[in-house]
């Protein structure tokens, strides 16, 4: 586990950055494999942090553990790099605390929908103001190929040699199922401007911003987005005049549904789609409470802690 800060922070004083660009964002050369869908997101997320002019010393990026948990430290923000399956409730006790800040989440599929799936489901409850991107590349990359919840049924990995005998979790319908679920989008690697546009959407919605970026991994699951790669019939983009505007995409992407993002049983039913990969604004309610929202955070001085502390252990003497 690691916490950094930025590296802006060192050296230079508030007035030098009156503007950030979209490499100021970047902290160091990522070191991801050649061809990774990982490299994408990270330029999405530049992009939108440059656009919004996010404050890196008010901008915090929380991960678990895998591959995609790298981002804190490629990114020119506050960062914590945390224990596998609990980015969420670190996330939830920065924005507890300082609501102030813009907090993104960065998990794997690995991490979040396996041991940290817990914390993914009461999270979506709690409705917190923040971006949460799940990487799913289908499998364990960083501890090399072993069978994660959404690895397709069949597919061979070291610990199923004779394939995954399991139905894939789909994270998109588990999403929409739990109570006070307000955002719930895919989209995918290779459409670098459907990416960028849906991070935006999910920046400025108030409330759990769930994203989950179809991810490739060339290195252990080669094939598994490959069709709809190579063809874009292969894709089909959810549209509406309230959900993900992506401009440009209508001529290369021809499959398209209209799809109202306020219709939660229309999102559930578009969500369960298996043999395409469909890409868009599934739900987006912006009217349900935030959790930092209904609590009062009472700030207390030491002495008071400490005197609080000395209550409850007095309750409990014997
Ligand atoms: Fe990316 Fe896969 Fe390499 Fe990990 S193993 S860095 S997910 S290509």
């Amino acid at each position: 586990m690691s916490v950094s800060m930025p590296s802006f922070l060192n050296c230079i004083s508030d007035d030098d950055f009156a503007h950030y660009e979209v490499d100021d964002y970047q902290k160091c050369v990522a070191k991801w494999c050649s061809g990774c869908g990982d490299f994408g997101a990270l330029n999405a997320t530049k992009r939108l942090l440059a656009k919004e002019q996010l404050q890196p010393e008010n901008t915090v990026f929380v991960s678990g553990i895998g591959c995609s948990s790298r981002f804190p430290h490629y990114v020119n923000s506050y960062g914590f790099h945390g224990i596998h399956g609990r980015a969420l409730p670190i996330a939830t006790g920065v924005k507890l605390t300082r609501p102030e800040l813009d907090v993104f989440v960065v998990m794997g599929d690995g991490d979040c929908c396996s041991i940290g799936t817990a914390h993914w489901i009461h999270a979506i409850r709690y409705n917190m103001d923040m971006t949460v991107l799940l990487l799913d590349n289908n499998i364990y990359g960083l501890t090399k190929k072993q069978t994660s919840p959404t690895t397709p049924i069949g597919f061979s990995t070291n610990t199923m040699p004779r394939g995954s005998y399991l139905p894939p979790l789909n994270p998109l319908t588990a999403t929409l199922g739990v109570s006070n679920a307000s955002f719930v989008a895919q989209t995918a690697d290779w459409i670098p401007a459907h990416m960028y546009a849906t991070l935006q959407a999910a920046y400025e919605h108030k409330g759990f911003s769930f994203v989950r970026i179809l991810q490739r991994c060339p290195k252990f699951t080669p094939d598994v987005f490959t069709d709809a790669v190579k063809n874009p019939d292969n894709n089909e983009l959810l549209v509406h005049e309230n959900g993900i505007d992506a401009p440009g995409l209508e001529k290369l992407f021809k499959n398209r549904i209209i799809h109202d993002p306020k219709d939660l049983d229309g999102g559930r039913h578009y969500a369960e789609v298996e043999n395409r990969v469909r890409l868009g604004l599934f739900y987006r309610n912006g009217e349900l409470p935030c959790y930092e929202d209904t609590r009062e955070v009472v700030s207390v001085t030491a002495a008071e802690k400490i005197q609080k502390i000395n209550t409850e252990f007095d309750r409990y003497a014997v």
